[in-house]
């Protein structure tokens, strides 16, 4: 087993690797810029290392800062977290280049799944449905106009190098067609320096639903069941909830073990995601993350497995040691990301934290960095803490989780919580009737 990990991350996954290190036996690394030197990840650390200015691009985006970092401390392995470097084959590579061990997958695969048109194609051969659309890339407006008469409008238009749902346009008819195209490769090519754009049939109702993989890289490959992430506002999740409330245990198993089956024909080794839309009874493959998702304590607080502790076990060469038949699903559990911003207009909310109190009892786990008299800097992320809540049922969970949002206080700038409260009441969403469209018309309602 590895003696010390550098984590190269920041805020509450930084925390949350941290911890699952501690209990393992291993000392941990925090690397910081100098906008987080009295970050909690940084205060908790065995060793803390100051990598760049707060700007991400020159720190915790800077590989050969992180290179150094992991040499000065003599570091065996780096966890990239989620976000940042983690979804990065470069990253990835010059880790091992540099004989660190990358907790993750093979530097082959995140490539592989970067590239969505090589990914669907992939996961197709494996045996996995995808969403109707182009054969590949679509290069000219004859040939779009081909596709989207054959499958039917409307079309979604999507980057090859998408992510956080940039570079995605929807076209209603032939008429808006080669207007989304170009505004969809212009962006994809700003955002992510390739223009190249593919496309799909625009499912008008889906869920969202993933399914959790881990595979130890020897041909065993366990599915840990789904999140049904469909609670989102501009293609970013807000809360999601593990089991979905639309699928029974039929359907589970059945694309737990496509998924599987799937991810153990590609030689996948790590925890991995593959994303669904979910519609009349039919799974369409949209993506498969290569990465621990942000969402991933639903999934541990149903089967009380830490993925974390799995996927440093993997990194390690250690073989799973169980077998699809020994994970069993527990009562209920949902993941609220409570964010600094207004909760009606959403913009950004920094600040400095007065008093702070984080709700506990029976099976309730919040996952953050903040303390009283912290200050939220303004450069990152705006989400600065998950809480989790677990029940016997979804009942008990939704009546545990109000308990624990109105017990929640974050003083000092503007947070979600009072939209998670508004959540707690909608009718769909307590009886779990709720597609991916749904929380952006009850957020704009004012309901
Ligand atoms: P990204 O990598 O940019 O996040 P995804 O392919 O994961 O892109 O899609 C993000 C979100 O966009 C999905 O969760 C869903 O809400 C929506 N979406 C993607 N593809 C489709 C589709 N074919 N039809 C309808 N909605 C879609």
């Amino acid at each position: 087993m590895f003696e010390k990990v550098l984590i190269a991350n920041r805020g509450e996954i930084a925390l949350r690797i941290q911890r699952a290190c501690r209990e393992m036996g291993i000392r941990t690394v925090a690397v910081h810029s100098t906008a987080d030197a009295h970050a909690m990840h940084v205060r908790l650390a065995d060793e803390s290392i100051c990598i760049g200015p707060a700007a991400a691009k020159d720190s915790y985006l800077s590989i050969p800062a992180i290179l150094t970092a992991a040499a000065i401390s003599n570091a065996d392995a780096i966890h990239p977290g989620y976000g940042f470097l983690s979804e990065n084959a470069d990253f990835a590579e010059k880790v091992e280049d540099h004989d660190f061990v990358f907790i993750g997958p093979k530097p082959e695969h995140i490539s592989l799944m970067g590239d969505k048109i090589a990914a669907k194609q992939a996961v197709m051969d494996a045996g996995i449905p995808v969403v109707p659309g182009s054969d590949g890339a679509v290069e000219n407006d004859a040939k779009a106009l081909k596709v989207a008469a054959d499958i039917g409008y409307p079309v979604l238009i999507k980057a090859t190098a998408g992510g956080g749902g940039r570079g995605m346009k929807l076209a209603h008819s032939a008429d808006e067609l080669p207007d989304a195209i170009s505004m969809a490769s212009n962006e994809a090519q700003s955002a992510f320096g390739n223009g190249q754009v593919y496309m799909e049939k625009y499912l008008s109702n889906p869920r969202h639903i993933e399914i959790q993989i881990l595979a130890d890289g020897f041909g065993n490959v366990v599915h840990l069941g789904e999140r049904d992430c469909s609670l989102q506002r501009r293609h970013q999740k807000v809360l999601e909830e593990a089991p979905s409330p639309a699928l029974n245990d039929d359907v589970r198993q059945k694309i737990g073990k496509i998924a599987a089956d799937a991810v153990k024909k590609i030689g996948y080794r790590s925890a991995g995601t593959i994303e669904f839309l979910y519609e009349n009874g039919e799974f369409y493959f949209i993506e498969m993350n290569t990465r621990l998702q942000v969402e991933h304590p639903i999934t541990e607080m149903i089967t009380g497995l830490d993925l974390v502790r799995e996927m440093v076990r993997i990194a390690a060469g250690a073989p799973l040691g169980y077998t699809q038949d020994d994970v069993t699903f527990n009562g209920h559990a949902i993941e609220c990301r409570i964010n600094a911003e207004n909760p009606v207009t959403f913009m950004p909310s920094p600040g400095t934290i007065g008093d702070y109190h984080a709700p506990g009892g029976l099976g309730v786990r919040v996952d953050s960095a903040l303390y009283s008299g912290y200050t939220v800097p303004p450069y990152y992320d705006s989400m600065i803490a998950k809480l989790i809540v677990h029940g016997t049922n979804r009942n008990e969970c939704l009546m545990r989780l109000r308990r624990c949002l109105d017990e929640y206080v974050i003083d000092g700038l503007e947070t979600s919580i009072p939209l998670h409260q508004r959540l707690m009441s909608a009718p769909e969403f307590v009886n779990g009737e709720y597609d991916i469209h749904w929380l952006e018309k009850f957020v704009g309602s004012g309901d």
